[in-house]
């Protein structure tokens, strides 16, 4: 049968992109249905816009720091209009170049919201598109419990385009977004409060760098409540909104912003009319090779709930390509030392194993650890400290997971994680020459591993 299309992709997210883009040079005929913006999460309500909210709440600490270096500012002032105007006039032009991306590349775009009607067509805007296969890469949606008055809280969604900085922000949760938007809000002005429901935040992280993020955000007079939670929300005559935690206290918020994880983004895509099955948690299930229960039907990113991260959606496009398209070039993704970072203030990098997992996983475990003041800090008041922490296996001298909390981790870390996939040793760690002088360095002059 001839179809109109060898592929049919759903969603122009951070992986249906790079799906239908190299699908397309590999010479195969592609369409892309997008329902709300190009470039999806990332570009429009992600990694993007949150980069560029962070990197002016820095601003503050900048300020402050710069008498130390015989600087002197008028007192400093900070407009939230101009930075989400500017914010979205980047976002826009990144939004032309998704456009162009895809166009030039080949792809037939269809703007609208898409369904499935078979398991070899599509519907959207009213017309159909038959497809040899289908690709679901329609990404996640916030998800905030139902608790009495959540229709009073906010989401990531809403956040960017909040008309005013609040003065008093309630940010629920403990994971990425979380503690990335507590530092803006928190950077920017806002008075913060942080509330998660376990013990300490960032569940999966190491722990020498949970705690000692807890410190940072402490020192900088960000308020952490753990063990807390949310019974309800009610909104009082002044519009504040007055919360009532589980414990009974009750506290005050002109803002409370859930950031308690993302659900696959399923609504009425026509699931039902194929053979494409859920698994537990309700994400797509797919094979190893991105294959659903319908054999013409594929979903990548992070509707299949494995690793909700853009490069990771990037790689797993690229892998879908290949296969269907260029079966000779197709490599699996390798989804070990995914290197990531949490961009908090100060920023958290990542890669490998904590210590806690090595211990786990059997490994006899050697933990080298670093914790001092960056030298951009000695001309200042600040008491900031860098994080940096080895996991070596004692028996193999492989260097299993490297972690910082410290500026720039994000940055470090990436290189860091080349090596490790290249299976380094502490030893190449300890014969590779540092950079002078960089907070970087450290990471090859730890030399005495911590005892026990
Ligand atoms: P998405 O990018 O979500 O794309 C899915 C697209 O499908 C959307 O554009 C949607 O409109 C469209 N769509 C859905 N249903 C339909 C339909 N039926 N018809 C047509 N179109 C449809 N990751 C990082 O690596 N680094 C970060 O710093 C980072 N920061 C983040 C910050 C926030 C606040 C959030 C929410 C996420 C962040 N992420 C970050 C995660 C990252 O954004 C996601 O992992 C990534 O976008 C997933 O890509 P995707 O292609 O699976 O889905
Ligand atoms: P996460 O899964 O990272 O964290 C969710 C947090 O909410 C956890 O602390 C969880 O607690 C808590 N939580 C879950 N349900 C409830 C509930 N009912 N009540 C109270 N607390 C609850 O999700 P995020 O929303 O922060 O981010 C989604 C994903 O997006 C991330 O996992 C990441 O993959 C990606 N992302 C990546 C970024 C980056 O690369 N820098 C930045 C932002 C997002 P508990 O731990 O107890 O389960």
């Amino acid at each position: 049968m001839a179809y109109d299309f060898d592929l049919y992709v759903i969603g122009a997210g951070s992986g249906g992109v790079r799906a239908a883009r190299f699908a397309a040079g590999f010479g195969a005929k592609v369409a892309v249905a997008e329902s709300r913006y190009l470039g999806g999460t990332c570009v429009n309500v992600g990694c993007v816009p949150k980069k560029l909210l962070v990197y002016g709440a820095h601003f503050s600490e900048d300020f402050e720091q710069a008498s130390g270096f015989g600087w002197s500012l008028d007192e400093a002032q900070f407009d939230w209009a101009t930075l989400i105007a500017n914010k979205d006039r980047e976002i826009n032009r990144l939004n032309g170049i998704y456009r162009n991306l895809l166009v030039s590349s080949g792809v037939t775009l269809h703007e609208g919201h898409a369904k499935i009607v078979d398991p070899h067509q599509v519907e959207i805007n009213g017309e159909r598109f038959t497809a040899k296969n289908i690709l679901i890469a329609t990404g996640g949606w916030p998800q905030i419990p139902e608790i009495p008055g959540h229709e009073h809280a906010i989401s990531s969604n809403q956040a960017f385009f909040l008309k005013e900085l609040p003065k008093r922000v309630l940010v629920v949760g403990g994971g990425y977004i979380a503690v990335e938007f507590a530092g803006i809000f928190h950077g920017l002005g806002a008075q913060t409060t942080l509330l998660y429901r376990g013990e300490l935040f960032l569940r999966g992280f190491d722990g020498s760098v949970r705690k000692h993020l807890q410190e940072e955000l402490t020192k900088r007079g960000m308020d952490l409540q753990f063990n807390a939670d949310i019974e309800r929300i009610d909104k009082q005559a002044d519009g504040s909104l007055k919360v009532t935690l589980k414990d009974g206290r009750q506290l005050e918020a002109d803002c409370v912003f859930y950031a308690t994880g993302r659900r696959p983004m399923l609504d009425n895509l026509g699931l039902e009319n194929t053979g494409v099955k859920l698994d537990r948690k309700g994400f797509v299930e797919v094979d190893e090779l991105y294959q659903t229960a319908e054999p013409s039907i594929l979903a990548l990113g992070d509707v299949i709930g494995r690793v909700q991260l853009t490069p990771v959606a990037l790689a797993e496009g690229m892998a879908v390509a290949r296969r269907l398209f260029k079966p000779e070039q197709y490599r699996p993704v390798d989804y070990k030392m995914i290197p990531t970072a949490v961009f908090s203030l100060p920023n958290i990098g990542t890669v490998g194993l904590t210590e806690e997992e090595a211990r786990e996983a059997g490994h006899e475990v050697q933990v080298f650890e670093s914790r001092f003041r960056p030298m951009k800090l000695t001309l200042t008041e600040c008491q900031e400290r860098t994080l940096m922490k080895l996991v070596v296996d004692a028996r193999t001298d492989k260097v299993l997971g490297c972690h910082m909390v410290g500026p720039d981790a994000g940055e470090i870390v990436q290189g860091l994680a080349i090596a490790l996939k290249a299976g380094a040793t502490k030893r190449h760690f300890d014969e590779t020459i540092g950079v002078h002088p960089t907070a970087a360095e450290e990471f090859v002059t730890m030399r005495t591993p911590l005892a026990g």
